[in-house]
């Protein structure tokens, strides 16, 4: 009887510890990178820099509608009206949809434009230029260098030292001010 006894107890004890355990988490997609500070886009990184392939069904899941129709359709954003084009700040722009690192505030040049423009990037590699002949015009479009995001079109009207205008869509862009 007592055996018996102790058998249920081991059973019982077993079972109970099986239903406490935690459910497995999904799984994570191919490339993901766990980011807190952007919970819905597990390929958003600041310091991973690895080149992301990924098809638009995939961005469309994890973007804002409008960031989605910029960086991903390539549509711009009306002039004057993004959160950058007259900012001032000073710290780093990233890649609002993958967090790459792209252009530095003391690069940036008050534009007439109505939109964020910069003299040079980051870093040579932090975008990709690709050309644009689309609405009758020859234009070099330029594309986040790590998860090919449309940004904007750069221009041969900027200032010194590079006479080069990154003309950027804000949505595009994220900014985090330096550290004091
Ligand atoms: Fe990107």
């Amino acid at each position: 009887m007592k055996r018996i006894a102790t058998l249920l107890f081991a059973t019982l004890t077993a079972l109970s510890a099986c239903h406490a355990s935690p459910k497995p988490s999904p799984p994570k997609p191919a490339n993901a990178m766990s980011n807190a500070t952007h919970p819905q886009n597990p390929y958003y990184s600041r310091t991973d820099t690895t080149k992301l392939d990924l098809p638009n069904e995939v961005w469309k899941k994890v973007l804002s509608p409008e960031l989605y129709r910029v960086a991903r359709l390539g549509e711009t954003e009306r002039a004057f009206t993004g959160k950058y084009w007259n900012y001032e700040g000073l710290g780093t722009y990233y890649c609002a949809a993958c967090g790459n690192a792209l252009f530095r505030s003391d690069a940036k040049f008050a534009s007439t434009c109505g939109w964020p423009s910069f003299f040079e990037t980051v870093r040579p590699g932090s975008v990709r230029y690709r050309d644009d002949t689309t609405y009758g015009m020859i234009r070099t479009e330029v594309l986040c260098g790590r998860c090919d995001a449309h940004l904007g079109h750069v221009f041969d009207d900027g200032p010194p030292p590079t006479g080069k205008r990154f003309c950027m869509n804000s949505i595009s862009l994220e900014f985090e001010p330096d550290r004091k």
